[in-house]
């Protein structure tokens, strides 16, 4: 079994990557909120920080990620800034509104979701693993299933369904699946 507590408090988390990770694994969460600043350039950077923060306050192994929508057309938005998009909005209802008007003259409409996992075992010990959906923006929200910006994205090969109509396919399939199944084959290995 192995054991690592979440860099992160966010319940919903843990129950999702105890799912997604498999009976092998068992995360918990932490005793404790840190407030950590992520102020890194990078997803990896990011999940870094908060990994190691976590690491050194409660000297546990800690599994902690980042993600985030990535349009490349657009790399000033979104990205590492992906939740705080549109400040103003505070519904995803409407930074996906703000998100459609920004992509208006845009004709490079592809994007991805990408997840960084860092399994941060010890200072000498630090795994990360990586998974990505590859979709487009679409010109208007569908669906009701999901969060954030699953209405407005559509994964490739998908029927023109969003992330919002395809609740069981993104549970096997999502960044954070990918993300995950690589983590188990190399835990396991
Ligand atoms: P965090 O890594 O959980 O902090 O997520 C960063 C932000 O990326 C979230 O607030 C969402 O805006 C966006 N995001 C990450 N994963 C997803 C997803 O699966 N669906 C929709 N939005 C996501």
């Amino acid at each position: 079994m192995h054991k690592f507590i979440l860099g992160s408090t966010n319940a919903g988390k843990a129950k999702e990557l105890n799912e997604l990770l498999g009976d092998k694994f068992e995360i918990l969460s932490a005793p404790e909120k840190l407030e950590v600043i992520e102020d890194a350039d990078s997803f990896a950077g990011n999940a870094l920080l908060k990994a190691k923060e976590y690491y050194e306050k409660f000297k546990q192994p800690v599994v902690a990620d980042d993600s985030g929508l990535v349009v490349p057309a657009h790399s000033e938005i979104l990205g590492i800034y992906s939740a705080r998009f549109a400040p103003e909005e505070t519904e995803y209802s409407g930074k996906i509104q703000k998100l459609i008007e920004y992509m208006q003259n845009t004709e490079d409409r592809s994007a991805y979701f990408v997840c960084i996992l860092c399994f941060y075992l010890n200072p000498e010990e630090i795994f990360f693993f990586e998974g990505r959906v590859n979709g487009e923006i679409g010109h208007k929200p569908q669906g009701s299933e999901g969060f954030g910006y699953d209405p407005i994205f559509y994964p490739s090969g998908m029927d023109d369904k969003s992330f919002a109509e395809l609740k069981d396919w993104k549970s096997k399939n999502s960044h954070r699946a990918k993300a995950c199944r690589e983590a188990i084959t190399f835990f396991n290995s």
